[in-house]
């Protein structure tokens, strides 16, 4: 078939030919495609048929995993000629199949206990069906409506979840990361802005007034502040590295011993960032007490609970999240301990003023002559943007918030049951006892001499093991270094999974260590 230019399209006038191949059929058959009116009905035919070959494929699932290698699936997704398409959803669905959903990795199965990604729930997957076929764009007012308020209703109820009062805001972001980065560079410019008014920094330029700021943050807290910290032109080296006790929080008093060195050295210090679950070891700083250090030297406090903000909504659990109602802004993943589908998190404010620093009125989209239109992109630092709240604002209307919090109650208690299997049993050491939903760990059996395994052997073996695991496709688990050594970890975060399947991955680690141990015994 000839291509067809737009010239060869104006060069027919349309309706005078209507052959296979014609422009106006071509014409014709593109806009079969587009979700309309017209093509109501073969929407909903197609959507369902996508919808229920995940069901069918999840129904069938018995692993986590195939363990398919990269080398495999880039030949498989290589091997599709782009250049020409099937024309119909169930021959692209049952391609698929092939390059994609057979090796899938399947967060729902109970033995995924690797990352931070939880199953979803159903409710959020209708939301996400209708959400992407309306495709509301939350920057301005005319591109939303009922979704802008929906989505402020949301942030308001978040925010009085954590107690942030009466003047605070929020915004929808694409992630923890995102929220994180925000937050860092509202407390940025709000310094800036201060230390503009303070007449010891009068007259200074703007990179000098940057290069005299410091973030304060734990050294277990994500990485996400760092590279925050160079994306908004501090540098890595804006970031203090605060030592943590032996249960993995910030400890009070060695911040208070580094803002005062700072201060001392003629710095700023822009911000204090506590973390509210780590991602390793599911610790939560001391924010009471690291909110007063924080008000004491006027800098913005910041709490990423990406993984903790799910206590929220805890039964049982609430009480963890002390303090964090003095935060000016606060990170929250709703795709992590919410059992949304990715992506859904927030960045909430103390304060909706602080906004004012990624305000920006386009003449085109939201000019300042119409600040009485509620449009979101005042606060986002995205344009267009996915209508995302809408996955929790169904979750809550059909479940309801208490049942998320029962689900990530159910996590917690695993971990802690797994904790008691792995302390007792000798073949593996427990890092550390659980406080949230993750479990760091390794495997290191006395040897047949009665000695244990060297450090350095002991290394190598738990990286062998994650790796020998995840090709099998039996069980996926995560890995991590705790003071330089290799330790593998479990993110719980699936209530369906009970101690029994858990136990089934400690068997499985236990034989895969053993089976490599004895190779090493042969080769040796
Ligand atoms: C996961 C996580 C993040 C990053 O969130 P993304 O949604 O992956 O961008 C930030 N902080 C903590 C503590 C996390 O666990």
């Amino acid at each position: 078939m000839a291509p067809v230019t737009p010239l060869d399209v104006h060069a027919v006038p349309p309706g005078t030919q209507t052959g296979p191949g014609s422009p106006a059929r071509l014409v014709q058959d593109a806009a079969a495609h587009v979700f309309n009116a017209r093509n109501a009905a073969g929407y909903s035919a197609q959507v369902l048929l996508g919808v229920t070959a995940v069901a069918a494929k999840v129904s069938r699932c018995t692993r986590p995993f195939t363990g398919a290698t990269p080398g495999e699936l880039k030949s498989r997704v290589d091997a599709v000629d782009l250049g020409t398409p099937l024309g119909d959803t169930a021959a692209a669905l049952e391609e698929l199949e092939d390059v994609y959903l057979r090796d899938a990795v399947y967060f729902h199965d109970a033995k995924y206990a690797a990352h931070l990604n939880c199953p979803v729930v159903i409710p959020a997957l209708v939301a996400e069906a209708v959400l992407s076929a309306v495709n509301s764009s939350l920057d301005t007012w005319d591109q939303s409506a009922g979704a802008t308020m929906i989505e402020r209703r949301l942030i308001s109820w978040a925010a009085g979840q954590l107690g942030l009062g009466d003047s605070a805001d929020g915004v929808f972001t694409s992630g923890g990361s995102q929220s994180n980065f925000q937050a860092l560079l509202l407390a940025r410019n709000q310094t800036v802005e201060w230390l503009k008014l303070d007449p010891e920094h009068d007259g200074l330029r703007l990179p000098s007034l940057l290069e005299k700021l410091r973030i304060f943050t734990s050294a277990d807290s994500h990485f996400s502040i760092r590279k925050s910290a160079s994306m908004l032109g501090l540098g890595y080296d804006a970031v203090v590295s605060v030592p943590c006790g032996k249960d993995h929080r910030m400890e009070p008093a060695a911040l208070a011993r580094e803002l005062a060195r700072v201060r001392n050295e003629g710095l700023v210090p822009m911000a204090v960032v506590a973390t509210a679950g780590t991602t390793d070891f599911g610790a939560i700083d001391p924010l009471d007490e690291l909110a007063a250090a924080a008000r004491e030297h006027g800098a913005w406090f910041h709490v990423d609970a990406a993984y903790g903000g799910g206590l929220m909504v805890s039964g049982r659990h609430r009480h963890l999240l002390e303090g964090v109602h003095r935060a000016d802004s606060v990170t929250v993943d709703f795709h992590k301990t919410f059992f949304q589908p990715v992506s859904s998190s927030a960045l909430l404010v103390r304060d909706a003023a602080t906004f004012r620093h990624v305000t920006y009125h386009a003449d085109y989209l939201n000019p300042a002559a119409a600040v009485d239109r509620p449009n979101q992109v005042d606060k986002s630092i995205q344009t267009t943007r996915r209508f995302d709240a809408l996955k929790l604002w169904l979750t809550l209307r059909i479940m309801g918030a208490e049942a998320i919090g029962v689900l990530f109650d159910e996590a917690i208690d695993l971990a802690s049951s797994v904790a008691e299997v792995l302390a007792a049993d000798p073949d593996f050491e427990l890092a550390a006892p659980p406080q949230l939903s993750t479990l760091v760990f390794r495997y290191r059996p006395l040897q047949p001499d009665g000695r244990s395994l060297s450090e350095d052997a002991a290394d190598r073996l738990n990286r062998d093991i994650r790796s020998a695991v995840f090709a099998s496709g039996e069980a996926v688990v995560a890995g991590t270094t705790v003071a330089g050594r290799h330790y593998l970890k479990f993110t719980l975060l699936n209530a369906e999974a009970g101690v029994e399947d858990i136990h089934g991955i400690i068997e499985l680690l236990r034989t895969t260590g053993a089976s490599l141990l004895a190779d090493a015994a042969v080769s040796a």
